[in-house]
Order: C-alpha cells, then structure tokens, then sequence
C-alpha cells in the first residue's frame, strides 16, 4: 500500500488500516504480539530484518507504524511510558539546554524538567502562559542563547488552554528551535500537530490511544524528517526504555476506534459542559468547545472538536469540593483520563500535586478546581451523575 493512497484516507480509515498490514509471515489479519527477545541469523550479520527486540519487534513495529500514520507523521517510536517517552525526547537535547514551555504542562512534565533534568542535564526551563505561548513576541522575550527547543501542551493541562500550533511552529523554524507538542489531551483525532508544522508529537498512550485504562504506554511521533528520525530511532535503541509487544498490541488495538471514541467522548463533554455551565454550584466551566472558552475560536481552527476533557471550578471550601468528588457514582475519582469509563480528578492533590504550590496557585490552579475526563457511557446518565453530586 502506497503512501500515496494513505494521505488520501480519513483519520477513521487510517486508524483501521495504517501500520504495516497483515502479518507476513502467517497472513494473520492482526498483527501476532511477537514475545521473543532475539531473531535467528542465517549467516553472521544476516538477518530477517529483525535482530534483537529492543532494536525491533514487530508488535511494536505495527503500533509506530499505525500511530505515525494517524498522526500524519513519518515514523513513529513507542516507548514504556508517556514519561519516557517524554525522556529520550529530552535526550535530543546536548547539556546546558534552555526550554520554552507553555505553562499548562501534565504535572510529570514538570517534575521531569525541574526535578531530573535540571540536576542531570543542566537543562534550564522557562514558563510562558498560554496567550503569550501564542505570540512571536512573547516567546522571543524568552529565548536565550542556549534555547534548543520549545514544548507546548494544547489543549494544556488541566485548564485546557490553546496554544497556536501556528505561530509555535512558525516560531521554532524561524529560530532553528525543535518544537515538540504534547498531544496527548486532544490525540490525532481531534489534532494533528505535525501538519502545522510542528517537529515532534509525545503522547502518553495510556490515554486516549490506549483508550481502556489497561495499559501505560508513550509514543513520539516525527514529522517529515529522515535525520531527526534517524537521532530519535538511535535514541530510542540507545537509552532502551521501549514498548514491550504484549503493550503494543494493546496500544494498536486501542487505536483502531479511536475516531469512533473520541466522537462519542467530545459529543458527551459539550454536554456535560453546558450542564455545568449553568449549574448554581459551578463558579466557571474551561472547555475548548464553549464559546466562553478564551481559546474557543483558535481551538475551532485547529482542533476537530473540543476534546474529551472539561475542566471546572467548584463554589465552596475545600470540604465541599471532597464531598462532591466523593459523592460521584459513574465518574470514578481517579488519576489518568482519555479511557472509555468517565473519571473525576483534582489536580490541586492528584495530578498536579507535584508541582510546587506557589506555582500551582500563580498559574490558577486551586483546590476548587475539579478536571473531567468524559467517558463513552449515556450522557444523560453522566449529567444525571453529577447533578446528584453537585445537589
Ligand atoms: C499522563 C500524561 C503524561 C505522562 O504519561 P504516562 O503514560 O503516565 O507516563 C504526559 N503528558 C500528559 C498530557 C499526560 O496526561
């Protein structure tokens, strides 16, 4: 099958099709999850293409293969985690590196950069707010003599910001910048960075890829770039933090209905969205989709629909945020999000507990605020769910 005929497919034909075809050597329609560590030679240095599984495998392989596709990309790498994926991103990087980030970045994000990379690798960050993440000069305001890369999360974590795909990957070519998005909150069905021009997409696949909250998992997708490719194949091999098959196979699996999920996911958060907006307990609703999103028209422009996520400050103490969270039956309180069951978190204790508190409340972070990632059930049963907790 041709490139050619892939670029012409829907992201849904491609989630199905993409990746490297019926097993070649059984003619198995799905890829056979290949739990072996190593690959016979025929005669030293001659191989099946295959030598040692760390390098290869071909559960994997089908996985990138499938993922670089959806996204658009020229190839893809999976890796243990969304963290190490995120890791040996890092690694592209020589010591003494500067960063530019968006400043709704996953809490893990953070803590890598400022708490492993700073002590190993020298690596200074600098925050910009997600407005000014949108502007050349704001961004320029923050470039130093050792900037290597700019990191961007859009739809941003958890107050679902926007960042202009745009403008970051126009800013990045302009200053011989590596930009990276982590596109983990929308996935490539909902966005696809790399045809904005961005260098590299990170995913932590757990989430939406996955999409059953039965595996960790992480992926880099490249866009197209043979050399940069080249360093993050090498990369990948080199520090070793790989996908095992048995993951991989979850993660492709996760993948074929991921168009199909993440219709019925964004159908059900605006819902849900428009149900808090109204609600005498919510003091605001953040939601890509609303029209009272302060990112709502540059989210229209690059993102097929507002994503499956919601974000929402309650009224009320601290007390009556806990009661809620403990009140709610569908919406499970639990880290994680972008899997078929609605789950419920409170960034403030769980996912951005790791960040340091003056810096959580500078950036709008409160106890107050609860994060919704909006599950594939009946609507009317999630709002049903949260107007009883909410009571
Ligand atoms: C969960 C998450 C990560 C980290 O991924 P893991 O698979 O948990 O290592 C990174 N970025 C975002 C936006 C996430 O939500």
């Amino acid at each position: 099958m041709t490139t050619a005929s892939r670029k012409s497919w829907g992201p849904s034909t491609l989630a199905v099709h993409a990746g490297n075809g019926p097993d070649p050597a059984t003619g198995a329609v799905m890829t056979p999850i290949y739990a072996t560590s190593t690959f016979v030679q025929s005669a030293p240095g001659v191989t099946t293409g295959w030598e040692y599984a760390r390098s290869g495998n071909p559960t994997r392989a089908d996985f990138e293969r499938a993922l670089a596709d959806v996204e658009g990309g020229s190839a893809g790498f999976a890796f243990a985690s969304g963290l190490a994926a995120e890791a040996t991103v890092l690694d592209l990087l020589a010591h003494g590196s500067h960063v530019i980030t968006s400043q709704g970045l996953y809490g893990g994000t953070w803590r890598l950069l400022h708490r492993v990379r700073n002590h190993s690798a020298n690596l200074s960050v600098t925050h910009v707010d997600a407005s000014d993440a949108s502007d050349p000069a704001a961004l320029e305001a923050a470039l130093t003599p050792r900037t290597a890369m700019v990191w961007v999360e859009t739809p941003g974590n958890p107050l679902l910001d926007i960042v202009d795909l745009d403008a970051i990957a126009a800013f990045a070519r302009g200053h011989g910048l590596l930009s990276v998005v982590d596109n983990t909150f929308a996935s490539p069905a909902v966005q696809r960075p790399l045809e904005h021009g961005v260098d590299i997409v990170v995913h932590s696949a757990t989430k939406y890829i996955g999409g059953h909250s039965d595996i960790i998992a992480g992926a880099v997708v490249v866009g197209d770039n043979a050399e940069l490719a080249t360093r993050l194949g090498f990369l990948q091999n080199a520090v070793g933090a790989v996908l095992d098959p048995f993951q991989s196979f979850l993660a492709r699996r996760g993948l074929l209905t991921l168009p199909l999920r993440i219709e019925r996911h964004a159908a059900n958060a605006l819902k849900v969205a428009r149900f808090l907006d109204t609600h005498p307990r919510i003091e605001r609703v953040l939601y890509p989709g609303l029209q009272n999103h302060p990112g709502h028209s540059l989210a229209m422009r690059q993102m097929a629909n507002g994503g499956g996520m919601v974000a929402a400050f309650l009224k009320g103490d601290a007390t009556a945020v806990a009661s809620f969270l403990q009140r709610l039956r569908l919406f499970r309180l639990a880290e994680s999000l972008g899997g078929v069951e609605s789950l419920v978190g409170q960034p403030w204790t769980m996912s951005h507990g790791s960040v340091a508190e003056e810096h959580r409340l500078a950036i709008g972070i409160t106890p107050q605020l609860v994060r919704l990632s909006v599950g594939i059930e009946d609507a009317d049963d999630l709002i049903a769910d949260l107007d009883a907790a909410l009571g």
